[in-house]
């Protein structure tokens, strides 16, 4: 992202370090913004699993983000290192869903093929047909084909997919869901767009089936980074991880940017420092090279490449726009 205030010293030493290893860094958007400073791209888990697909030229790659999102540019990155600052960032929505969970499922629904939420462990992932990110699970179910498919980790996704299509959506853990998104409230929505009636509220699917009601739009953190940018509106209710609403901020000045909920922090994609990037860079320590046992890529690779070929860029259907 672009940096209009004075880096910090260890913000400079991690950019030295990064030319003279010839290290690519990518970020969440949900990543701290002085991590966000120094990374070469800064995107939900779609655009940073296909920046990290496309990290030829480059020795060795840094990933702050949670460890699914990690391992899935290992993956993609083929022969190219990658490297997490925190190995033990782990998604906790990614816990619901574990590979013999969802072959029992396999066993009750036989037919049905399995749509998982990028939000879940490699293991997991070798038992799915279709991945699919915020962004694109309307648009790959749809693509399935099929009239009941297995979704899981994210029960809330799932609801969102089923309002949105007529394929039975099938939740493979009723329990499955994000702390973080969980905790926005429709009764503190409410209020704060009385406060703020001129401004276009966006909410992640992540959220509860209320909140997302009384949102105007809901897509992933891409869609709504775009949207930010590209729209003639000046004032925004975003609910989603403070990180995104931390770098909208930066990034339109101009614009005010309102959290949902202030308190909406991701512990987990927290843990990752520049500190921890530094350590990297300057000591490259094996426990932090992410390793994905070899026996899973090639089903894992395949998945993924399914999953991009179905249209979806990190973008959701607008449910209600302002005028
Ligand atoms: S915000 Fe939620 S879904 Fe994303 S990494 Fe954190 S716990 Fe997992």
């Amino acid at each position: 992202m672009e940096v209009s205030r004075e880096l910090s010293d260890v913000q400079k030493r991690v950019l030295e370090l990064k030319r003279e290893r010839n290290a690519l860094i990518l970020a969440h958007n949900y990543q701290t913004i002085d991590i966000q400073e120094i990374a070469d791209f800064v995107g939900d888990s779609l655009q940073l699993a296909r920046k990290s697909g496309e990290g030829t030229g480059y020795d060795m790659i840094i990933f702050a983000g949670v460890k699914f999102m990690a391992e899935m540019a290992s993956i993609l990155a083929e022969d190219i290192p990658v490297y997490i600052p925190a190995p033990k960032a782990l998604c906790p929505l990614a816990a619901y869903v574990s590979a013999e969970k969802i072959r029992s499922m396999k066993e009750k629904y036989p037919g049905a093929p399995v749509v998982l939420y990028v939000n879940t462990t490699a293991e997991a992932k070798t038992e799915a047909d279709y991945i699919c990110t915020s962004g694109s699970a309307v648009e790959v179910v749809e693509a399935t084909g099929a009239s009941t498919v297995l979704f899981g980790p994210d029960a809330n996704l799932a609801d969102y997919v089923r309002n949105k299509t007529d394929v039975e959506v099938i939740d493979i853990d009723t329990r499955g869901h994000c702390y973080v998104h969980r905790q926005f409230d429709v009764a503190q929505l409410v209020l704060l767009k009385e406060e703020y009636p001129n401004a276009i509220t966006i909410a992640h699917p992540e959220c509860d089936p209320d909140v997302l009601d009384a949102a105007d739009m809901v897509g992933s953190t891409g869609m709504m980074a775009q949207t930010v940018a590209n729209s003639p509106h000046d004032t925004f209710i975003i609910a989603t991880e403070l990180g995104l609403v931390e770098q909208l901020q930066a990034a339109h000045p101009e614009k005010t940017i309102i959290p949902a909920y202030e308190r909406a922090v991701c512990i987990q994609m927290k843990k990752n420092t520049l500190e921890g990037i530094l350590d990297i860079l300057e000591n490259l320590p094996p426990e932090k090279l992410v390793v994905v046992p070899e026996e899973y890529h090639e089903h894992i690779r395949e998945v993924l490449q399914r999953m991009s070929k179905v249209k979806g860029q990190g973008s959701a259907k607008e449910v209600r726009a302002h005028s």
